[in-house]
């Protein structure tokens, strides 16, 4: 691990409850195994009661939001196809994101019956924004920044994509808050994923791809998140390296999505939470008891957000 002198002032306080975390003998010592956590049930550990997870935020039919969502999807993949951004199936980057989606998505299924119908689409864009997306109807969609830059894991990239389709699954493009209210240019909306455009003309019914969420869905979904890719078989404590990486980003460059994003107290406080739990579900995935789950591989998160900082001031 970096020196804690090399961190943005204001990660230490957060990295000693992460060194602990992170650590987690206590998580992994075969007392703490409870018949509960080797065999966890299938109740979720988010708390959330699969039967009632369609929950509801009945403003609009789910067949109209997710036609909208396909509809914004399309003038996106479009806009990248013209400015020769989009990925080819045979790309590398795409292969790898499909998949890890492709292994989280039926872990989700339970949260929204609906789900079951969705026609995933899952693509990469190549752009220097550091950028995620997936929208309800299963269209979601990575930057190669996001890939490249933030030089992710694929324990932290299942982390994210699990993120981002708990976004999805549960709807929260419904609930705007009233600061995102404010219709972003085309262009704007563009370059949140490293495009020069969006079309021409400028199509101006866009706003889901510049979703950005409340506080409470970003708790959900973290948590949702993590456990569909824990479920999946992802080391669940890379959900907490993801988030200290963007911390990194957070302070020395200027993301929209990782501004979007914050690593707070309460983002990790709430993983913390659940991680016990998120762990029994691991190492369920992995045939193992939990108290020989391999030892977490960490990452260099500090000198990923330099490097990325850097490339920024560059530009
Ligand atoms: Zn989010």
């Amino acid at each position: 691990m970096n020196s804690l002198s090399t961190l943005p002032r204001g990660s230490v306080s957060l990295l000693l409850v992460l060194s602990a975390l992170l650590a987690g003998p206590a998580w992994a010592a075969p007392a703490a195994a409870s018949p509960s956590s080797e065999a966890p049930s299938d109740a979720t550990a988010t708390g959330h009661n699969a039967g009632s997870s369609v929950m509801l935020r009945n403003r609009m039919p789910p067949e109209q939001l997710e036609q909208q969502a396909a509809d914004q999807y399309q003038i996106l993949l479009n806009a990248a196809s013209k400015e020769k951004r989009l990925l080819p199936d045979k790309n590398k980057s795409v292969q790898r994101v499909r998949l890890i989606a492709n292994k989280l998505i039926p872990y989700g299924l339970k949260w929204n019956e609906q789900s079951r119908q969705w026609h995933w689409e899952i693509n990469v864009i190549d752009g220097r924004a550091i950028n995620a997306l997936c929208l309800p109807g299963g269209k979601l969609v990575v930057t190669t920044g996001m890939l490249e830059r933030m030089h992710l894991t694929d324990n932290e990239l299942a982390m994210l994509l699990g993120h981002e389709i708990a976004h999805a699954l549960r709807e929260h493009a419904r609930d705007r808050p009233a600061s995102s209210a404010a219709p972003l240019t085309p262009r704007a909306v563009a370059q949140l994923f490293g495009l020069n455009n969006l079309g021409h003309p400028p199509p101006a019914a866009t706003p889901l791809l510049a979703a950005t969420y409340t506080r409470d869905d970003e708790t959900e979904a973290d948590v949702m998140g993590t456990e569909i890719a824990a479920r999946a078989g992802y080391d669940p404590r890379a959900a907490v390296s993801l988030w200290i990486k963007f911390d990194g980003v957070n302070r020395l460059a200027r993301q929209a999505y990782v501004q979007a994003h914050p690593f707070d107290a309460r983002r990790l406080v709430d993983l913390q939470k659940h991680m016990r739990d998120m762990l029994a579900l691991y190492a369920r995935a992995l045939g193992k008891p939990l108290g020989q789950l391999p030892a977490f591989q960490g990452v260099g998160y500090a000198a990923s957000a330099r490097r990325v900082a850097e490339q920024d001031n560059a530009d």
